[in-house]
């Protein structure tokens, strides 16, 4: 996750003020960013570029200063309201980078396929995207147009509880052949499904391939809440194992 990310975290004055962050190994108070030197500083400045410096500029700022992206969004005419989202789309908010929200998004989720981070709490378990990995490769280096069996759903919350939040992507459910991976990212929150039966429907609202390319709107407390309490169980789960393990 972007160094940024932590350095918006802080709560400065507070005895401890280093963010919390969630993965299914625990849960930690921490300022060190997961870092590794995986990739050349070309490929770096490509994500950093194409991506990541628009992206960190529009979550949620310092103690929840402000919000730039929710912000523009409040201030476009809304497409339509459903389900307790409110959507815009591409032609009502033509302002929103959409191409570098997503490239971010799916640069995130390539680094969480493409390697062993090391994490506070020893070795993670990668994501795996099985054959998609390769095609979101080609896709990030400019060699392919967007994956066709892929869609990416974005969510921007306007709950305090989802925007003070990050998390690494993590799968978060399995229904028949699609396979959904989630992130967060103060307020931005990402979900890649991956499948081959995507449905026409499913398909019109991604990001990046949709018609409309929405964005949606909503809280997320509930489901940034549900998330938590998944990774904190994992990792009580991650623990027992753990002490199995060495008993036997
Ligand atoms: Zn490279």
């Amino acid at each position: 996750m972007p160094a940024a990310l932590y350095r918006q975290g802080r709560l400065d004055g507070d005895p401890n003020p280093n963010p919390t962050m969630l993965t299914e190994r625990g849960k930690v108070q921490t300022s060190k960013a997961i870092k590794d030197f995986v990739l050349c500083r070309d490929c770096e400045q490509l994500f950093n570029r194409n991506g990541e410096r628009y992206a960190m500029s529009q979550v949620t700022q310092k103690a929840g200063r402000s919000f730039p992206l929710l912000r523009t969004l409040m201030g476009c005419q809304k497409t339509k309201e459903a389900y307790g989202f409110t959507y815009y789309g591409h032609r009502v908010s033509p302002m929103v980078e959409r191409d570098k929200l997503g490239y971010f998004a799916l640069s995130v989720f390539w680094r969480a396929a493409a390697h062993y981070w090391s994490r506070p709490f020893g070795k993670h378990d990668q994501i795996d995207l099985g054959w998609h990995q390769e095609a979101l490769r080609l896709y990030l280096i400019g060699l392919a147009p967007f994956p066709k069996e892929m869609m990416l759903y974005f969510v921007v919350c306007n709950d305090p509880f989802s925007q003070n939040r990050f998390y690494t992507p993590s799968k978060s459910s399995h229904p028949g052949n699609t396979t959904t991976h989630a992130f967060q990212a103060r307020g931005l929150n990402f979900l890649l499904m991956t499948g081959n039966d995507i449905t026409e429907t499913m398909g019109t609202l991604c990001l990046m391939s949709g018609l409309d390319r929405w964005i949606m709107v909503r809280s997320c407390q509930d489901m940034v809440a549900g998330t938590q309490a998944r990774l904190e169980m994992q990792a009580e789960i991650g623990k027992l194992i753990g002490v199995s393990r060495r008993q036997n």
